[in-house]
């Protein structure tokens, strides 16, 4: 590895199920490192405290490496630059912070919240957009001492031109110009001593040496404040790409709510990590009709910057299924295919663990397939006649259930048995239902029947990703009969 050459990274920040944007925006800094004799470089970005969980970031690490795109550098394998995760480097910040205040970049705020909401009220309804006003930029010295010294909360933001615009030239969209007034005053520390996420990335991709910064089309807008960052410090940003964004279909940004987002549905349902690497890679290469199949060598080969596409990668799970198929028949060996079905079943001792449970309610190993059949089973889609079958509840409660339980579990920051029963339970509570009650549309939303394993230990087995899948899924079921029996 050249220890001249770019160096890119990916930089998530572990609040929520590994996304298939996060794969997205690491193949292509993958693509680049190697295509170039570069290095790849995985960092945790976790200054929200209040949403980052360690089980994000093993579940992020995990992601990535199950994707298959090795980090040169990581909080897990260490590096020159470390630590990797800002959580870890939170002293390193300040002195940056420091030197912007003192070099009047940056001041001082002690508004309090409920100030900063009531002028962004007045600001909405004078039909602006919310922006800090400056207040607290105009604070004496003296009395800017005074106010820390007594211990009054505060924060540091960035000052930010009043006049002029912001140029600079991006990797995938070219020239752009952003005026100064669409700017606003950044919060670069927080109140509790923490950077936000503009001030450490900015400090972190300067400290380890990062010359291309390639991530979601979202943080665009924010490049103005980080190359005022650099500038304020004297340093010299990287260069930017900024990548559309994975759509839907129907080309509206890829939601949870119309397509499943996580990785590790992707994985839990058998998808090949090969066969995903290639669908997303395909976004940024050009190829003709035919040309598809694409290994991770490959896609490297054909990798060129100037070809990717600024009308948004469509995630499209027909094409994905395509591929994937393709992969499975074409690319593997007898051999090969069997290791990975073993590997797959095994896959966060699922196998080992519906074993376990199916153990005492069997008399023979042939009721095994019809028992935990579904916890492997992808596309799950549960008959009419199941819900039907629920006794005492009828569909419009059903549904009722159905849709008070996803946003409910959505809350879940921890996924376990033992939470999404203490969850199940509230809702029951709030319903004012018997547990009994809400869980029976449950057990065939998971299983597509009324009888199988327990199922909070099922709806751990199967992860978040598939049960939100699945219960979004009989949501569709139930809601077809509601309507047909409206009709009636
Ligand atoms: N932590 C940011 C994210 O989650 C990274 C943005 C960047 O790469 O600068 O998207």
């Amino acid at each position: 590895m050249s220890e001249t050459g770019p160096r890119l990274r990916i930089a998530p920040s572990p609040t929520g199920e590994p996304h298939v944007g996060t794969a997205y925006t690491a193949l292509f800094n993958y693509l680049f490192a190697k295509k170039t004799g570069g290095t790849f470089i995985l960092r945790i970005e976790d200054t929200d405290a209040t949403r980052s969980t360690p089980e994000f970031e093993e579940k992020v690490l995990e992601a990535l490496k199950w994707c298959g795109l090795e980090w040169a550098e990581g909080p897990d394998v260490g590096g020159p630059y470390g630590p990797y995760r800002q959580s870890d480097r939170k002293d390193i910040y300040k002195p940056f912070v420091d030197k912007l205040v003192e070099n009047g970049h940056a001041f001082h705020c002690f508004c309090t919240p409920e100030r900063l909401e009531l002028m962004r009220a007045g600001q909405r309804a004078e039909g602006k957009a919310p922006k800090y006003d400056g207040l607290c930029m105009h604070l004496k010295a003296e009395e800017v001492k005074a106010r820390i010294d007594a211990g009054e909360p505060h924060v540091v933001r960035m000052k930010v031109p009043t006049e002029g615009s912001c140029k600079f030239t991006d990797g995938v969209y070219g020239d752009v110009e952003i005026p100064w007034d669409a700017v606003d005053m950044q919060v670069l520390l927080k109140a509790d001593g923490m950077p936000t996420y503009h001030m450490a990335n900015v400090v972190d991709d300067h400290l380890m040496k990062i010359t291309h910064v390639a991530r979601g089309e979202e943080w665009l807008a924010s490049v103005p404040k980080h190359i005022l960052i650099y500038q304020y410090l004297g340093l010299e940003p990287p260069t930017f790409f900024h990548l559309p964004l994975m759509k839907n279909p129907d080309r509206t940004k890829l939601s949870k709510r119309k397509n499943p987002t996580s990785i590790s549905y992707y994985s839990a349902l058998g998808y090949l990590p090969e066969a995903l690497m290639n669908f997303l890679g395909l976004f940024f290469i050009q190829i003709s009709e035919g040309e598809e199949m694409m290994d991770m060598d490959e896609l490297i080969a054909k990798f060129d910057t100037d070809n990717l596409n600024k009308s948004g990668a469509v995630f499209d799970t027909q094409k994905l299924d395509w591929l994937n198929g393709r992969w499975l028949r074409e690319k593997l060996s007898e051999d090969d295919f069997i290791l990975r079905v073993a590997r797959w079943a095994a896959e966060n001792e699922r196998m080992k663990k519906g074993l376990t449970l199916s153990q005492s309610r069997i008399s023979k190993l042939g009721e095994l397939p019809s028992l935990m059949g579904f916890l492997l089973q992808s596309d799950l889609v549960p008959a009419e006649a199941a819900f039907a079958g629920i006794k005492k509840t009828n569909p419009e409660e059903i549904l009722d259930i159905l849709r008070t339980v996803q946003p409910a579990l959505e809350k879940l920051v921890e996924w376990n048995m033992d939470n999404v029963e203490a969850c199940l339970r509230q809702v029951a509570d709030d319903m004012g239902k018997k547990l009994r009650t809400v869980v029976a549309p449950l057990f065939v939303a998971m299983s597509g029947t009324s009888r199988s394993l327990p199922l909070f230990d099922s709806m751990e087995i199967l992860g978040r990703a598939v049960v939100r899948q699945r219960l979004k899924v009989a949501e569709q079921v139930v809601a077809g009969m509601v309507a047909a029996s409206a009709e009636k």
